[in-house]
């Protein structure tokens, strides 16, 4: 089976998937998006209000502001690969520890399929997970924001925490941190 099929079947899994409550206030749950030979995998929080609706990662004001910030880091949406931690609607864009646990074996699979070089986590939540999951100390993203960690696994892959694109929305200063933090990607040599 090649990476494509394999993905599909993932897919197929997660929309059938009722393994927590969040299944019931879902319209359309969101397996994420892009090329499945990416070698950059991009991992948010969980889907929104306009993600629902639409099955797609980072439609909203939000995936507005990232497709800004991947043109300057010099990737477009179609060479990456976007998923989330959770594939379903979050409604108040939270998800417990327990729904992570029970939602976050799909996202495994999928890293395992793409086998990404570069893995750039969203926000705390999915930076807290992917850490964990590669035996890095946790440590808080305004900490860390825009820093390359080397993982010295088999695939030499590399994880670049970032701050959410949505904390960004209303506050300028805000802005200008993601800017500088991805147009710091562009010199990176993939
Ligand atoms: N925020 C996320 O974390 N993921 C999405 O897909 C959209 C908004």
């Amino acid at each position: 089976m090649d990476t494509v099929q394999k993905l599909k079947e993932i897919e197929d899994e997660i929309k059938k998937c009722k393994k927590c409550p969040l299944h019931e206030k879902r319209k359309n749950p969101v397996a994420g998006e892009g090329n499945p030979d990416a070698k950059v995998l991009l991992i948010g929080l969980g889907p929104g209000y306009n993600e629902n609706l639409q099955g797609s990662p980072f439609v909203g004001a939000a995936g507005k502001f990232l497709d800004e910030l991947l043109g300057l880091a010099n990737l477009k949406r179609e060479d990456v690969f976007i998923t989330n931690i959770m594939k379903c609607y979050l409604p108040n864009n939270f998800a417990t520890q327990e729904e992570i646990e029970t939602c976050t074996p799909y996202l495994e699979r999928q890293i395992e399929i793409i086998r990404p070089k570069v893995i750039i986590t969203l926000g705390n939540v999915a930076t807290s997970f992917i850490f964990e999951k590669f035996g890095l100390k946790v440590q808080r993203i305004g900490e860390i924001h825009g820093e390359i960690f080397k993982v010295d696994n088999l695939f030499k892959t590399r994880i670049i925490p970032m701050y959410h694109p949505a904390s960004a929305l209303y506050n300028p200063n805000m802005k200008e941190i993601l800017r500088e933090d991805w147009k710091k990607i562009s010199k990176l040599k993939i």
